[in-house]
C-alpha cells in the first residue's frame, strides 16, 4: 500500500491505544486526524507528534453526535475530498461494582440501560460514523475500514470452557464487540468488490485507563494491529478478525 499522503481518522486518539496507533500511522507518513471530544487533550495530543515533526490535526468529535459525524463527513470533503482510513477505536467499559465490590455485569442482573449505553458507544456509533463516511472512502483507492473489537467479543472463545477468556464475561462489553464483529463481517462483504478492506482489531491486553495496569503489554505496542490492518496492501484480507496477524475464532 502506497503510505504517501494518506489520510486517516481515529476517534479517541487523544490517549490510550487510539493515540498509539495515530502515532504508529504517522510515523509511516500517513497525515492523522485525531478524534478527541476534548479541545485540549486533542490538541496535546497533536502537539506530542509534531513534536516528532509528524503531520497530525485534531477534530472535536464526540462518536455518540450524530452532529459530530455531519461536521467530520464536511471536515473530510472540504478539507480532503477523501479519506483513506477510519480506525473506529472510541470504547468504552462501563464497570459497576455492588456494595460488595463484585462486579455487576452478568447477563442475569445487568442493568438494560449499562447495556443500550455501552451498545451505543461501541456498536451503534461505529454504524452509524462508518455509513457517514463511507462515500468519503469510496473516493479513496485504498479504503481501510477498522474496527477496534476485542478478543471478549469472540463468541467462539467465550463458548470453548478451555479458551483463557472462558470466565471473562462482562456482558454488556462482550456483546457490544461481538456486535461490531457482525457489522466488520456484513460490511466487508458487500464491498467485497471495492477496494475497501474492512477488519477487526484485538489490540492485545493493554496497559491502558481500560486496560488497567495489570496487562501484559506496553501502550506504545497498542497500536500495532490497528495500524498493521489500517495499512494493508491490496492482496491483503478483508472481513477477518485480528491480532497483529494472526487471525481470532469469531
Ligand atoms: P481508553 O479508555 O484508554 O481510551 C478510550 C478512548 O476513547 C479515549 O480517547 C476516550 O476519550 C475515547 N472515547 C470514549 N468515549 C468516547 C466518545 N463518546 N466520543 C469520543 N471518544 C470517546 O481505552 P483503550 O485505549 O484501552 O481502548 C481503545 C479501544 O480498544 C476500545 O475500543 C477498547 O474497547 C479496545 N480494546 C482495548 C483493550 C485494552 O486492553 N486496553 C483490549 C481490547 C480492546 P476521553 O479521553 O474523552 O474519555
Amino acid at each position: 500500500m502506497s503510505k504517501q499522503k494518506l489520510i486517516a481518522f481515529i476517534t479517541g486518539a487523544n490517549r490510550g491505544i487510539g493515540f498509539e496507533t495515530a502515532r504508529e500511522l504517522a510515523e509511516q507518513g500517513v497525515h492523522v486526524i485525531i478524534g478527541s471530544r476534548d479541545a485540549r487533550l486533542g490538541d496535546a495530543a497533536v502537539k506530542k507528534l509534531r513534536e516528532k515533526n509528524l503531520l497530525a490535526d485534531y477534530l472535536l468529535f464526540d462518536v455518540n453526535s450524530s452532529a459530530d459525524h455531519k461536521a467530520a463527513a464536511h471536515y473530510f470533503t472540504e478539507k480532503f475530498g477523501q479519506l483513506d482510513i477510519l480506525v473506529n477505536n472510541a470504547g468504552i467499559m462501563i464497570d459497576v461494582k455492588d456494595a460488595s465490590g463484585a462486579r455487576e455485569n452478568n447477563a442475569s442482573t445487568i442493568s438494560p440501560d449499562l447495556v443500550r449505553k455501552t451498545f451505543e458507544t461501541n456498536f451503534f456509533s461505529v454504524v452509524s460514523l462508518t455509513q457517514t463516511l463511507l462515500p468519503l472512502i469510496k473516493k479513496s483507492t485504498q479504503g481501510r475500514i477498522v474496527n477496534l473489537s476485542s478478543i471478549l467479543g469472540s463468541q467462539a472463545l467465550h463458548a470453548d470452557p478451555n479458551s483463557p477468556i472462558y470466565d471473562s464475561k462482562l456482558f454488556a462489553y462482550n456483546a457490544s464487540k461481538t456486535a461490531l464483529n457482525a457489522f466488520t463481517i456484513h460490511l466487508a462483504h458487500e464491498l467485497r468488490n471495492t477496494n475497501i478492506k474492512v477488519n477487526s482489531a484485538h489490540p492485545g491486553w493493554v496497559k491502558t485507563d481500560m486496560g488497567g495496569q495489570a496487562a501484559p503489554m506496553e501502550v506504545a505496542d497498542g497500536g500495532k494491529t490497528s495500524a498493521l490492518l489500517a495499512l494493508l496492501p491490496n492482496d491483503g484480507p478483508s472481513g477477518g478478525f485480528f491480532h497483529l496477524s494472526d487471525r481470532l475464532p469469531w
